[in-house]
């Protein structure tokens, strides 16, 4: 239940990081080409100092980016963030003289940000000012461009530009959390919609579901059977005398009882099939895209599976099912369906109890079987 981490889209964005550093690198030879239109030096001697070697070495640097990422994955991001700091460094080196370009050495820490983490651009800050010391330090002509106090204010600038960074990358953390509790509060009360609506449609005492989603399933099951997409079959089972065996046995009893003929309905049937407690003592089941046949079967399996239990709560005895059973035809209407299971249910008490019934419109020779 959290959110995708940061490191959601890294290798793309490891992508886009490696592009732009080869369009950094294409820029730089198109402006030394531009630079060679007007520059005072000899020609050759210009390509071979501002266009062979800052492009050899540039290449050979964003090749190792290239290499370092690919197979150093864990490590992708401090050897993207060295990279831009030794290709800034190129770039300043070479130009040395125009000392502007010691600007570009906020590429790293701008490159740190991607990453989302304070120690990265912390990681950054310090390959910064390590460039720009060792710049300064190993380069004349920047020294005599740059006073020390230039190259002071340069560090305090850097320091706090990285400062700034922090601070954005601290308020986008806040952000993030602040995105995170929300999305676990939504998900908490999106199990809890579910949980609510499972407990609304469930009957407490049999697990099986209520009235109420009995009617909501059934509505939708007929739609789909009267658009011909699904087969359905509705039986009504009732528990024969069960006034009795609460009158013997008492109201507990009864319901332990009630418990077990629901479990063995469930345990019959499958996860396509709707098993509801109906009312008090009767269960009606739902069951789409099975033949007549297997439908048939399935409710004598269950029939015949309820009359052999014994329930210890009643000393031990059985208790069988009536049933009554209907096929959905398209046109026939949810009524229909209803009123033709429970007139085949009426007619399985009248004649015997412990039985099948069909509906009148679907009867057969074997609607009234007995164990
Ligand atoms: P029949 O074979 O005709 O269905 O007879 P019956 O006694 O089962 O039917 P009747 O409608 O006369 O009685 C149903 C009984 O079911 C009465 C009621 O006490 C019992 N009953 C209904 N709901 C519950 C329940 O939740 N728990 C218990 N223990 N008994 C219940
Ligand atoms: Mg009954
Ligand atoms: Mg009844």
């Amino acid at each position: 239940m959290s959110l995708p981490s940061l490191g959601i889209n890294q290798e793309r964005w490891n992508r886009l990081l490696l592009k732009s550093y080869w369009v950094v690198f294409v820029l730089s030879i198109i402006v030394e080409c531009l630079y060679l239109l007007v520059t005072d030096l000899p020609a050759e001697q210009f390509v071979s100092l501002y266009i062979v070697r800052p492009t050899i070495i540039m290449a050979f640097i964003v090749l190792l980016a290239e290499c370092g990422v690919r197979y150093l994955p864990k490590h992708h991001d401090y050897v993207l963030i060295s990279s831009a700091t030794l290709l800034t460094v190129t770039v300043t080196a070479i130009h040395s003289s125009l000392e502007y370009l010691l600007f570009l050495l906020f590429f790293p820490i701008m490159i740190s940000i991607f990453y989302f983490q304070y120690k990265k651009l912390l990681y950054a800050m310090l390959n910064t000012i390590i460039a720009l010391i060792c710049l300064y330090l190993a380069d004349a002509e920047i020294r005599s461009n740059i006073p020390f106090i230039g190259l002071v204010s340069m560090l305090v600038i850097i320091i706090v530009y990285s400062g700034i960074s922090l601070g954005i990358l601290a308020r986008g953390r806040e952000v993030l959390k602040h995105l995170r509790t929300s999305y676990e509060s939504n998900q908490e009360l999106l199990v809890r919609t579910i949980l609510m609506d499972k407990l609304a449609k469930t009957d407490a005492l049999t697990d099986t579901y209520n009235h109420m989603a009995y009617h909501e399933f059934k509505d939708h099951l007929v739609e789909q059977a009267n658009n011909g997409r699904i087969s359905l079959h509705l039986a009504i089972l009732d528990i024969d005398n069960f006034k009795k065996v609460n009158d013997t046995y008492g109201h507990k009893a009864g319901d332990k009882v009630l418990k077990i003929v629901a479990s063995i309905i469930q345990s019959k049937t499958g996860s396509n099939d709707i098993v509801a407690r109906y009312g008090g003592e009767e269960f009606a089941v739902l069951i789409a895209e099975k033949s007549f046949q297997e439908v048939y079967d399935l409710v004598e399996e269950i029939r015949k599976s309820i009359a052999i239990t014994q329930h210890d709560a009643i000393e031990g005895l059985n208790v069988t099912v009536s049933i009554g059973l209907n096929t959905y035809m398209p046109g026939m209407g949810r009524e229909a369906l209803f009123q033709g299971a429970d007139a085949a249910l009426y007619e399985a008490k009248h004649s015997g109890k412990n039985r099948t019934m069909l509906a009148a419109s679907m009867r057969s020779p074997r609607s009234d079987s007995v164990v």
